[in-house]
């Protein structure tokens, strides 16, 4: 039988599972999920986990173990305009080892702290070294950002600049430590990316759909067109890119990173034409950074351009896959 891939496997097995609730609101299949337990405003939820030696370099810093288990939940509901609240730590150890935990603690409490999120449970067990946050918060009713939103003629935007992380990996896999500069700005990237709670917060009523970049732009972005039923071009010399990323390993290396490098945990979102006055105002009032990169199309599919309007061929690598091929 041939392997399947990570969303073939969810789909076929856990999609959908259990009871048929009329209180969830929306369950598989976006960043978060949503339940209506009668309140003002539904509860969104996600749950994400990191495994040394797959999320993070086994010898990462504990601090950033920490920090990261956080920040990636953290960026899936900044990803729904939801505002956090409590978490939920479980704790997979391959032994007791005091100073780690006292690392990956500062790294969790730095973030909760920043963020209003009261630590509210878990379990610790003995096993390979992995730590699996469930987070928990709110949004209110009809705001969320989803990923089944985008209509043909909105704007595709992107927060931040693309493919630091990715590039980030590489330097600590060359066995860069005590790097300074851009190579150190890229390894912070890797290890304590920047959740976009306020942006997230400030799209409710802009956007008209939304996804976290955790697996690569082409292969997040492609989330939102298959579940909106809609097609895309991407301008590649659109791609926000850090000044850090060009100098390490210039223009071209860098929009490959840019699009297909995992872990950079900015949001992706589409917005309608009669709402980009609105973005403008929006961002400039938080100081974040997005950059228009392409429309919303009804053809299937994502197409990428060069600055002279040819089609330019998607990297090789799609994005990243726990199992199988892409779908
Ligand atoms: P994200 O990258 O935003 O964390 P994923 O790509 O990991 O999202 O997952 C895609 C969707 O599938 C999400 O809605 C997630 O909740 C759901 N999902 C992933 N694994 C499982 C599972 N084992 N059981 C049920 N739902 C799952
Ligand atoms: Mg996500």
């Amino acid at each position: 039988m041939a392997t399947l891939s990570e969303f073939q496997l969810i789909r076929q097995f856990f999609a959908p599972l259990g009871a048929a609730r009329t209180d969830v609101v929306l369950g598989v299949g976006d960043d978060a999920a949503l339940v209506d337990h009668g309140g003002t405003e539904l509860l969104a939820l996600c749950v994400d986990t990191l495994t040394a030696g797959v999320h993070f370099p086994t010898d990462a810093p504990a601090d950033a173990v920490g920090y990261k288990a956080l920040a990636v939940n953290l960026s899936d509901l900044a990803a729904m305009g939801a505002q956090p609240a409590w978490a939920l730590l479980a704790l997979s150890l391959p032994a007791v080892d005091a100073d780690w935990l006292a690392g990956f603690k500062s790294g969790f409490q730095r973030l909760a702290e920043a963020h209003g999120v009261a630590l509210i449970g878990g379990d610790t067990t003995r096993g390979a070294l992995a730590a699996s946050v469930t987070l928990l918060g709110a949004v209110e009713r009809g705001a969320a950002l989803r990923r089944d939103g985008a209509r043909p003629g909105d704007r595709i935007y992107v927060s931040g600049t693309l493919g630091d992380a990715a590039a980030g990996l590489r330097l600590w896999q060359s066995g860069q430590r005590s790097a300074t500069g851009g190579a150190a700005e890229l390894i912070a990237r890797l290890h304590y990316p920047t959740p976009r709670l306020a942006l997230g917060r400030a799209l409710r009523g802009l956007a008209s759909a939304a996804i976290d970049i955790s697996d690569g732009l082409a292969a997040d972005l492609g989330h939102i067109l298959e579940r909106s039923g809609v097609g895309a071009t991407v301008e590649i010399e659109r791609l926000p890119l850090s000044q850090a990323l060009v100098s390490a390993c210039g223009r071209s290396e860098a929009s490959a990173l840019a699009l297909a490098g995992g872990d950079d945990y900015e949001l992706c979102f589409t917005v309608s034409p009669a709402q980009e006055a609105a973005l403008t105002e929006a961002v400039s009032a938080l100081g974040s950074a997005v950059t228009a990169i392409g429309t919303i199309d009804a053809a299937p599919g994502l197409r990428l351009i060069d600055a002279a309007g040819r089609q330019v061929r998607p990297p090789a690598q799609g994005g990243y896959q726990h199992f199988g091929e892409a779908p």
